[in-house]
């Protein structure tokens, strides 16, 4: 599996572009557009949701794991765990997992908010059964991982997930470039959002041109012999690296 040419897509399940916006536009046309695309293509990928979402969307969220797909964690509302103090962050994680676990009981994968979890925060990972962690960015430098400081394995996103709506004579080299890319986006990309007050770099090519691009990626993948893999199939390549 290790020497195959491998993809993970993974899809962050929250609110339209937390903290600028509370809408939810993205839940409602976005999620189902793509859970719906994934099915058509026959792939597999990893939707890490906050609890809030899930208890708002549950017969959407119920479709995750009976498609196939892996149910991850994003935490409990979108609030950064490194403005939470440890017991706060430790609460997030419970409440979280309570909800989540009533629709996938392995629930071992988790993302934060922004990419953004203290390292001395891993521990309570563990203690509320996480395995693995994709919280960190591979494009965020500096980057150092340590092996040495939990049983947490890290699995760092590739790049961006605006660089997607990029064109894809842009993006596809780099996919290929990197061995074993972990690519993440969001509902609400696939929602057109120019007319909303966010940053350019989040309302660029949302929509439409969103969804096109990564029909044409998975389908560009797929006719070069990709595997996509779960972030928990992913995860388990480490340990041979
Ligand atoms: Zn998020």
């Amino acid at each position: 599996m290790s020497f195959m040419k491998n993809i993970t897509i993974t899809i962050d399940v929250e609110e339209d572009c937390p903290p600028m916006l509370t809408s939810t536009r993205g839940m409602e046309e976005g999620l189902p557009e793509l859970l719906d695309l994934f099915k058509k293509e026959e792939i597999r990928a990893t939707f890490f949701v906050t609890g809030m979402m899930a208890k708002q969307y549950s017969s959407l969220i119920h479709r995750i794991p009976k498609e196939g797909h892996e149910l991850g964690c994003h935490g409990y509302t979108h609030t950064r765990f490194d403005r939470m103090d440890k017991e706060e962050a430790r609460l997030a994680l419970k409440q979280a997992g309570k909800v989540l676990r009533q629709f996938e009981r392995k629930l071992v994968s988790f993302r934060a908010p922004n990419l953004q979890f203290p390292k001395n925060y891993l521990k309570l990972l563990e203690e509320e059964g996480f395995l693995y962690d994709s919280s960190i960015a591979a494009y965020k430098p500096p980057f150092f991982q340590s092996k040495t400081e939990s049983k947490i394995i890290r699995v760092p996103a590739t790049i961006t997930s605006s660089f997607l709506r990029l064109p894809t004579g842009l993006f596809l080299p780099l996919i290929r470039y990197s061995k074993a890319p972990v690519i993440f986006f969001h509902p609400w990309e696939f929602v057109d959002m120019s007319d909303t007050p966010i940053r350019l770099d989040c309302k660029f090519n949302t929509g439409e041109k969103a969804l096109k691009n990564l029909e044409v990626l998975i389908r560009t993948l797929k006719a070069e012999n990709y595997h996509f893999l779960t972030l928990q199939e992913r995860a388990k390549l480490e340990k041979y690296k």
